[in-house]
């Protein structure tokens, strides 16, 4: 059987088993595993990477757990602000979308991006007014409402600091999403969806919907997603370089994700993580923080579901 395989990630960070109950952590190791699982089946039935990667995030979105859709962290003024990006590896085509208020399922309205629109990223009300007329389902801003999301941003406000969701305030509650798939037909795609970090300002854009920096997919090298303070992300061009590095410098898949997560980002001050997937169906779950969400599924190796280093 030609080989198909699914990789998603809820997000990097201060994870430690020390501050992690048994019955959270059962409910993250049961969120990814709904995830990897439904993915897994779709390939399996000879679907698309596209769709399973989106299906995965879908999953990952309406989980309160992680940081993204429903869990999303809150900005300055209260609100959410949410980017997600898709890219197809056999187009080398992508959708994203930005700065979304009230949209349940950012990543729909990025493959929306992509299979209907002419462009790649729309932003904020534009997006919105896109999103109405290809009929996306929109929540109120109580659907995203969680205290202890709401108290991670009075203690950022208190302390005037724009903090990623990875904080000791709630050491429970990490995490953007992200998956990575192959499919039997060699395609690879990779989304991510965020919202992002925590008293954020002024329309910060983080790394998740900008291609080649959080999301990057091409069937000649990877598929990536990434998670962790987007703002050095954008900086190495990260997943991106990941292809790069393959291509120009014939590097294999994990040591072009070794070189970004504990050589290039690290260089420059920025923590967090990746999943990535070659053309032959290789992975690499790899983090430079104390932890990550994480999980990965293929037609030949054995599962894995992971959260501490
Ligand atoms: N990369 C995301 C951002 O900077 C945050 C995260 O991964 O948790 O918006």
């Amino acid at each position: 059987m030609k080989k198909f395989a699914i990789a998603i990630h809820g997000g990097a960070g201060t994870i430690l088993r020390s501050q992690m109950s048994d019955d959270k952590e059962k409910q993250y190791k049961s969120a990814l595993e709904e995830a990897v699982h439904n993915s897994y089946e779709i390939l399996f039935h000879d679907g698309t990477a596209l769709d399973a990667v989106e299906q995965a995030v879908v999953i990952l979105e309406d989980c309160p757990l992680f940081n993204a859709g429903k869990g999303s962290v809150f900005t300055h003024e209260g609100r959410h602000e949410m980017d997600a990006s898709i890219m197809d590896g056999l187009r080398k085509d992508g959708g994203a979308v930005s700065l979304l208020r009230n949209i349940k399922n950012p990543i729909k309205l990025a493959r929306l991006v992509l299979e209907r629109s002419e462009h790649v990223l729309l932003a904020g009300e534009g997006a919105e007014i896109f999103a109405k007329e290809q009929g996306i389902e929109f929540a109120d801003p109580e659907y995203f409402y969680d205290e202890l999301r709401h108290n991670q941003l009075l203690s950022a406000l208190s302390s005037n600091k724009v903090i990623l969701d990875h904080t000791e305030i709630d050491p429970k509650k990490f995490g953007t999403v992200g998956a990575v798939a192959l499919d039997k037909n060699g395609n690879l795609a990779a989304a991510t969806s965020t919202g992002g970090m925590t008293n954020k300002k002024w329309g910060r854009i983080g790394d998740t919907p900008i291609l080649g920096a959080g999301t990057y997919a091409n069937n000649e090298s990877c598929a990536v997603s990434c998670t962790g303070s987007g703002e050095y992300f954008i900086r190495s061009v990260a997943a991106f370089n990941i292809h790069s590095l393959m291509i120009y410098a014939r590097m294999n898949l994990s040591d072009a994700c070794y070189k970004v997560i504990h050589e290039i980002l690290p260089s420059i001050g920025g923590d967090g993580g990746l999943i990535a997937i070659d053309k032959h169906g290789n992975f690499c779950l790899d983090f430079n923080t104390e932890g990550m969400y994480r999980a990965f599924l293929s037609s030949h190796d054995q599962k894995i579901i992971g959260i501490y280093k």
